[in-house]
């Protein structure tokens, strides 16, 4: 692709925890050559590493709370400044209700920006804890618990899955079913994205 007529693709994916959003974010980020934003894995990083920011999301992290929100949409901010995030990235994870999602509206409508898409991975919740449950014993994530896993659920379900409908009311919203296997699963994302007229470099 030469300089010039980079992809801009801005996008997000949304689903409930479970229904593979990370692996599937991975994917479509990278076959449109912009870089992953993962809150999640922003603060599990800074908690690892023992940041003033990781100590203080540690125990909201555990119980499967929210990071407020201000908080959290500054660290956003601050990533999508950065030089790789200018021509597009992939947001998952963030916003997760509808006060970030005016966070992230002024931040772009300052840059004259707006998202492109938004993929909604759908999931049924029997089958996101059958995962959780199984990366539970895999990756063994503190967050995995049987509690904290029905409590972000359910955050999911009263705070995240509002948002849906906002994006919607905008005509971005891509709902992908999210039961089948790795590459069907973003063999059906990267349809709807090209049919949204986005293209992917490779
Ligand atoms: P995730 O990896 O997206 O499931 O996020 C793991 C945890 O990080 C969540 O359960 C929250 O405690 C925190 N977190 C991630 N993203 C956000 C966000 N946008 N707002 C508040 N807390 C968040």
């Amino acid at each position: 692709m030469t300089e010039g007529t980079r992809t801009a693709a801005r996008l997000l994916i949304v689903g409930p925890q479970g229904s593979g959003k990370g692996t599937q974010g991975v994917r479509i980020a990278e076959s449109f050559g912009i870089p992953v934003v993962s809150t999640g894995d922003i603060f599990r990083a800074n908690i690892k590493q023992g940041t003033e920011l990781g100590q203080k999301v540690t125990a909201i992290l555990d119980a499967g709370d929210l990071v407020p929100d201000e908080l959290t949409s500054e660290i956003v901010r601050d990533r999508l400044s950065q030089e790789d995030a200018e021509n597009g990235f992939l947001l998952d994870g963030y916003p997760r209700n509808t006060t970030q999602v005016g966070h992230l509206d002024e931040f772009l409508a300052g840059r004259g920006e707006a998202l492109d898409a938004v993929i909604l991975l759908d999931v049924p919740r029997e089958e996101s804890i059958a995962r959780l449950r199984l990366r539970a014993v895999e990756q063994g994530r503190s967050d995995d618990t049987e509690e904290a896993i029905a409590h972000r659920l359910d955050i999911y379900e009263n705070e995240t899955a509002p948002i849906i409908s906002v994006y919607e009311e905008r005509g971005i919203v891509d709902r992908v079913d999210g039961v089948g296997s790795l590459d069907e699963i973003t063999e059906r994302i990267s349809a709807a994205l090209t049919a949204r007229g986005l293209r992917e470099l490779v």
